[in-house]
């Protein structure tokens, strides 16, 4: 099953998921289908009820999603049913590929020298 949703809005359910605070915020943006499916996954004890999918697997339940699940979610931003666990399913890439924000990481400052060196 494939619920319509927008890299904002899954992005407000990953907010809802970390508990930073925003959760009410977030759930005014949410459709009444989203949020009654994450109402009803926390009720059975899924947490997080919002997963990515990882190398065609759900990262919830860790169990593999059939291919044809995997090749939707794969080509278009919305929330899929893990057919194992139900929880919703998003492809993280496609989330980060949504031109509104940009992804580019802050740069890590190396304070340390790699342990590698041999003596
Ligand atoms: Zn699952």
């Amino acid at each position: 099953m494939k619920i319509e949703a927008t890299a904002d809005q899954i992005r407000a359910l990953l907010s809802l998921a970390s508990g930073d605070g925003e959760g009410e915020v977030a759930q005014c943006a949410l459709p009444p289908l989203v949020l009654e499916r994450w109402r009803a996954l926390v009720a059975e004890g899924r947490w997080p009820p919002a997963v990515a999918i990882e190398r065609g697997t759900c990262s919830g339940c860790h169990l593999r999603l059939p291919t044809m699940v995997e090749a939707k979610a794969t080509h278009s931003l919305a929330l899929y049913t893990c057919p194992h666990c139900r929880r919703m399913l998003f492809t993280r890439e496609l989330l980060q590929q949504d031109p509104k924000r940009e992804t580019v990481r802050p740069s890590r400052r190396r304070r340390r020298p790699a342990p590698e060196s041999r003596s």
